[in-house]
């Protein structure tokens, strides 16, 4: 298993004033999955990401994430791990402003060492015409397909996005789901947040959150749907 969490807890704070983010949380992600977590606000998304990613650490519980147990591993070896193992994706694309497209994309080469090629992994989402423009010169979806190319730059096989279709109308945000679902089909494990329970049934897998608690986790309710039959 790439992700392997086992009695997982977060708890912020102390004594009357704590608050549960996460509770008895187990879950198990292979590569190659698109997992959905779906959940209203407040319910632990954000915190189950961040201890996944090692942005956070676990109150209680085991995190196993390739090969790595985060819970007891070393500040150098969650360095390490931070930049080659996980990319995170956010609902604000969290571009650098006065670097171009290739620019922003070279960044996560640097980052992880890899070897990609930025023009090359631009293509891959669609924005090789764009190679050369800043972020304000590109819509939303665009910025959000650099960030996913800044993120695929690393080559890391785990990509966690925190509502990556948070600021995008709902036709733009599927698509980038559907760009973000065709990572998972390369062997990625993309563990996606969303409290959109409509965009949530094109997923094959998704996972429910409420009060911190995994409520469900499985297919979708009525069966994984074509984006074409969604609500919007
Ligand atoms: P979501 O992403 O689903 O909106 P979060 O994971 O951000 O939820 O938050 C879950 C719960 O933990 C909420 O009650 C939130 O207020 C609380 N929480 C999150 N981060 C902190 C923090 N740094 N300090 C205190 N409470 C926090
Ligand atoms: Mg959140």
């Amino acid at each position: 298993m790439l992700i392997e969490l086992k009695d997982v807890a977060k708890r912020f704070g102390e004594g009357s004033l704590a608050v549960t983010a996460l509770d008895d949380v187990q879950l198990l992600i292979d590569q190659g999955e698109f997992v959905v977590v779906l959940g209203p606000s407040g319910s632990g998304k954000t915190t189950l990401l961040n201890v996944v990613g090692a942005l956070d650490a676990a109150s209680a519980g085991t995190v196993r994430v390739n090969g790595v147990d985060i819970t007891t591993a070393s500040r150098r070896e969650l360095f390490d791990f931070r930049a080659r193992t996980v990319s995170f994706i956010f609902q604000s694309f969290n571009l650098f402003p006065g670097l171009t497209a290739w620019e922003n994309v070279q960044f996560g080469v640097d980052a992880a060492g890899s070897d990609a090629d930025p023009g090359a992994v631009l293509d891959s989402v669609g924005l090789g015409d764009n190679a050369d423009r800043f972020p304000s010169e590109l819509s939303g979806g665009e910025q959000q397909r650099v960030a996913i190319a800044r993120a695929l730059a690393t080559r890391n096989p785990i990509l966690l996005c925190d509502e990556p279709t948070g600021e995008l109308d709902f036709r733009t945000g599927v698509q980038i789901l559907e760009l973000l679902q065709e990572q998972a089909g390369k062997g990625r494990a993309v563990l996606v947040v969303t409290h959109n329970r409509e965009i949530s049934r094109m997923a094959d897998r998704v996972v429910e959150l409420s009060g911190g608690r995994i409520v469900s986790d499985g297919a979708p309710r009525g069966g994984k749907t074509p984006v074409s039959e969604l609500n919007w």
